[in-house]
């Protein structure tokens, strides 16, 4: 546990507060409680004395923003002095030396650059990420919200308590808790993957001819076109899926399923199967998506071979991965179509731009402008459980838990994903989040 800081000084100017050991997860309660009271005991603004301080997590940063914050509402601000140059080196990768206004001493890294991390914070921070990842898992087990999709009556088979947590990096490393192991069906998380297929192959006035990029507010299966165009909104949705499969099909004809198959393995970084019972199960019942491929068919969305297309949607929605894989594809997006292990070149980099900006907007169905809220990063779930998150540049996050809510979302992987990303400071527009380099490099 983290020693609780010491105060002293003058209240009325600075409170000197000396920060030690660990400034992590477990430690920043405590010791945003220590600034909130030498706040409360009425210093304007704080020096932070860093001598002692070892570590320092985004938990950690994200403490001392917030008392930033709050010196900066009461006309004062945080110093942080004597700072360390490994705990130096964290806070110029955040690009937050100004605003902690951190004194300047010996090693300081050029703040025009993001240094690379040494292995001593790497180190730090792989622990720290596994550990999150298994405080994560064991704290959203215990949930039962969301029943488990019965639609298709061959998920309906699915074990409610699987709970898989992953992140692969795009340098390749796997952080995981729980069934990362266990397969089950890719089902809509397939739809951004095909999507990029139909961008790569038609390019992208061809493929926007056909579907919008606009988030419906409708649930995923809903049997709607855009008014005027009579487009699908967005490729995320079943309509807008069974359009980019079309696209796909009238090209490469009964090709089509093992392409696409061919290249989810390539994204995954092995070979993918189907699962037979499934396809049949959701073949045999899928009379809603049949409807929508026969009202795309009757507006010339699709080519006349709506049938054949539809079959291979309801192939492509049952291939089988794991969360391990889930997490490689996104990885694989994340580092601009490169699978980070295999180096195979599976898309190319402005189709994993576009791709990612549809899954930010609409890759959660009607709960996409939320989860950009609470999470704040590109995803996409599907109804067999599985959620695939990407943190551009960074990371592919996925989880599995087949109990899903009403929306058609996993509601432990939301949670588990709201946690993470909060934890981590991945949200898009988190502070801890440097973003584009463009300022850096223009200067
Ligand atoms: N195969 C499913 C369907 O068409 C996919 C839907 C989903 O995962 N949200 O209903």
């Amino acid at each position: 546990m983290h020693p609780p800081p010491t105060g002293s000084g003058d209240p009325q100017t600075a409170t000197v507060v000396i920060l030690r050991g660990r400034l992590d997860g477990p430690a920043s309660p405590a010791v945003g409680q220590a600034l909130q009271d030498a706040y409360a005991a009425g210093a304007q603004s704080l020096i932070l004395d860093c001598t002692a301080l070892e570590y320092l997590s985004s938990a950690g940063i994200r403490v001392l923003l917030l008392a930033a914050q709050q010196g900066k509402a009461r006309g004062g601000r945080i110093t942080l002095q004597h700072v360390r140059p490994h705990v130096r080196e964290v806070l110029a990768l955040t690009g937050l030396l100004d605003v902690l206004h951190v004194e300047s001493g010996p090693g300081a890294p050029p703040s025009s650059r993001m240094p690379r991390a040494s292995a001593a914070l790497r180190e730090a921070s792989e622990r720290d990420l596994q550990a999150a990842i298994q405080e994560i898992h064991a704290h959203y087990r215990t949930s039962d919200d969301g029943e488990v999709a019965t639609y298709i009556p061959e998920l309906s088979k699915a074990n409610p308590d699987h709970f898989g947590v992953c992140v692969a990096t795009t340098d390749g490393r796997i952080f995981s808790a729980g069934d990362c192991d266990q397969r089950f069906t890719l089902q809509s998380i397939s739809k951004p993957f095909v999507f990029a297929l139909a961008l790569e192959a038609f390019g992208d006035e061809q493929v926007s001819r056909r579907v919008g990029v606009e988030p419906s507010g409708d649930a995923f299966n809903s049997i709607e076109l855009q008014a005027g165009t009579n487009r699908p909104c967005n490729p995320m949705i079943n309509a807008g899926a069974i359009t980019t499969t079309a696209l796909l099909h009238a090209k490469h004809g009964a090709d089509t399923f093992e392409l696409l198959r061919e290249r989810l393995s390539a994204a995954a970084g092995r070979t993918l199967e189907l699962d037979q019972a499934v396809y049949e199960s959701e073949r045999r019942t899928g009379h809603r998506n049949r409807a929508i491929a026969h009202l795309l068919l009757n507006f010339g969305m699709v080519h006349d071979e709506a049938e054949a297309a539809l079959d291979v949607y309801f192939r492509q929605c049952s291939i089988l991965v794991t969360c391990r894989d889930l997490a490689l594809m996104g990885a694989t997006v994340a580092n601009l179509g490169r699978h980070p292990v295999t180096g195979a070149e599976v898309f190319s980099a402005p189709t994993m731009k576009q791709m990612l900006a549809v899954m930010f907007t609409c890759g959660m169905y009607d709960y996409s402008g939320e989860w950009a809220y609470r999470v704040g990063v590109p995803a996409k779930s599907g109804v067999s459980g599985g959620l695939m998150a990407v943190v551009n540049r960074q990371i592919g996050l996925a989880t599995y838990s087949p109990r899903l809510d009403a929306r058609g979302n996993s509601a432990r992987g939301i949670e588990a994903c709201v946690d993470l990303t909060g934890r981590f400071g991945l949200h898009a527009f988190d502070a801890l989040n440097a973003g584009s380099n463009f300022l850096k490099v223009l200067a």
